[in-house]
């Protein structure tokens, strides 16, 4: 019988099983961030612990950073205390901070990837739900807690129990105008987010077959927001590509080696799964969540579903969900007013999703009552954009061009929404006050259905709207 990719990397990594029935797990790279660091790097203090492999850890700040301007001080004395937490935690314990002066400051989740840190095979940690996003290059990446983050800061290691495996085939042609973020979308529609609880997801078929990096990246991000551990795609030529020549990629021979690892390290043909679903990929449109999870999204030409299409347990969340939004069941999304526009963040603030929303933004201006936000996920990713001159193309539409960070993502920086307001948004949740504002609520969808939204001031199908 072969073996997933999730087996071969678990079998690569375990150091020994603990009697808890959890595998003593080694990890490969530590990411660490402001928020969930401060209280990791104090219990390593007081309990005199060391960094044992600092070369494996690197730090950057994202979540609280604001995104108008990051000259020091920050405006906000929390967030100055947070940033200089972790700069006075990195030196102490010898840890590489990816600041704003190195050029590669970014999310977290963006920034690994992008500098060739994030390789197929490996095990990454970091404390932050949204880990999972790395599973793109065929690695196995959790989100941690702020204890754990203490543990593999002291051990490399992390006590945990081994997923089962879900195979997620998408195969069919995408249509023009549907993107990574509606296939993930889909996805979670139609397996519930809790569809994933004990899994990892391993997506293959020739939907992801044919997506980009960025693209895969986008999908792995949200598998957490369907209930799965990790999820990842196998690497193939595609992953390759993208890696060679990257910061921290081996080069010459040893790259040519490192590659046939890494195919290694892909789920045999033979390989069996805990669980299989099977999706048409060319059934999917533009989606957009209309609830308060991520499973609650619909094709952009559906209508807000009544409660008799829900099953008993889910028609709770369902009335919570209409009462929070304001819905009437029935209604058609499309059309429903935004007051702001949020492209960004690490599901969906790469040059590639940049350049998909500039697309929309050159057919119109930003309608005057939308506040509309373009922030970049990383220092790179805005050089890119601004040497394509994309900064050019949102800020003519009336887009403001922000400074890179999480932004209205968590909000937990100056960026927020403001009472009811309604978002459009490239971000990866839906739940309730999750972008600032107690009673902000959310719409999720690809970043050029927001793009497409704020230049309509509404929901709108964005496949019309590049057909011109
Ligand atoms: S962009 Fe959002 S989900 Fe991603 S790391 Fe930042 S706060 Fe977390």
């Amino acid at each position: 019988m072969g073996k997933t990719l999730l087996d071969k990397v678990w079998a690569a990594h375990a150091v020994r099983e603990l009697p808890s029935g959890q595998t003593q797990l080694f990890i490969g790279l530590h990411l660490v961030h402001e928020v969930t660091s401060p209280q990791a790097f104090q219990m390593m203090r007081e309990q005199g612990l060391t960094v044992p492999y600092p070369e494996r850890t690197i730090a950057t700040v994202d979540h609280i950073i604001p995104t108008d301007t990051q000259v020091r001080p920050f405006a906000d004395e929390q967030a100055e205390g947070m940033m200089s937490a972790i700069e006075r935690n990195c030196k102490e314990f010898g840890i590489r901070l990816y600041d704003r002066s190195t050029g590669h400051q970014g999310i977290v989740h963006v920034i690994g990837p992008e500098m060739g840190l994030t390789q197929p095979g490996m095990t990454i940690a970091c404390g932050d739900s949204h880990t999972s996003t790395h599973g793109a290059f065929g690695a196995v990446a959790f989100g941690i807690g702020t204890s754990q983050v203490r543990d593999v800061l002291a051990t490399q290691c992390l006590a945990i129990g081994k997923p089962k495996s879900r195979k997620v085939q998408v195969d069919g042609r995408l249509q023009a105008g549907v993107y990574a973020k509606d296939v993930t979308l889909h996805v979670i529609r139609v397996l519930g987010v809790k569809g994933g609880v004990g899994y990892a997801y391993e997506y293959c078929g020739e939907v992801f077959d044919r997506m980009t990096m960025e693209e895969r990246l986008t999908v792995c991000n949200m598998s957490i927001e369907g209930g799965a551990r990790c999820g990842y795609v196998n690497p193939d030529q595609t992953t390759f590509d993208y890696l060679r020549g990257r910061e921290f990629v081996p080069r010459g021979e040893a790259f040519d080696r490192a590659v046939e690892w890494w195919k290694g390290m892909a789920s045999d043909p033979d390989a069996s799964f805990d669980a299989v679903s099977k999706i048409d990929g060319s059934s999917i449109a533009p989606v957009v969540t209309w609830g308060i999870n991520p499973g609650q999204a619909i094709g952009v030409d559906e209508k807000i579903p009544t409660p008799e299409a829900f099953s008993k347990d889910e028609r709770e969340v369902a009335e919570d969900a209409y009462a929070y939004m304001g819905w009437t069941p029935g209604t058609p999304i499309r059309g429903t007013k935004i007051d702001v526009a949020f492209i960004g963040s690490c599901t969906n603030g790469r040059l590639s999703d940049l350049r998909e929303a500039a697309k929309v933004a050159k057919l119109g201006k930003v309608k005057p009552h939308v506040k509309a936000l373009v922030v970049p996920g990383s220092q790179e990713v805005a050089k890119a954009a601004e040497a394509e001159g994309l900064h050019e193309v949102f800020r003519s539409a009336g887009f403001e061009w922000r400074l890179p960070g999480c932004s209205m993502c968590l909000a937990m920086n100056p960026d927020k929404l403001v009472g009811r307001q309604v978002s459009a948004s490239s971000s990866n949740r839906n739940f309730k006050g999750r972008q600032g504002s107690p009673s902000g609520r959310t719409l999720l969808m690809s970043p050029a259905m927001v793009a497409a939204a704020a230049i309509e001031g509404a929901v709108t199908d964005v496949r019309e709207i590049l057909k011109g």
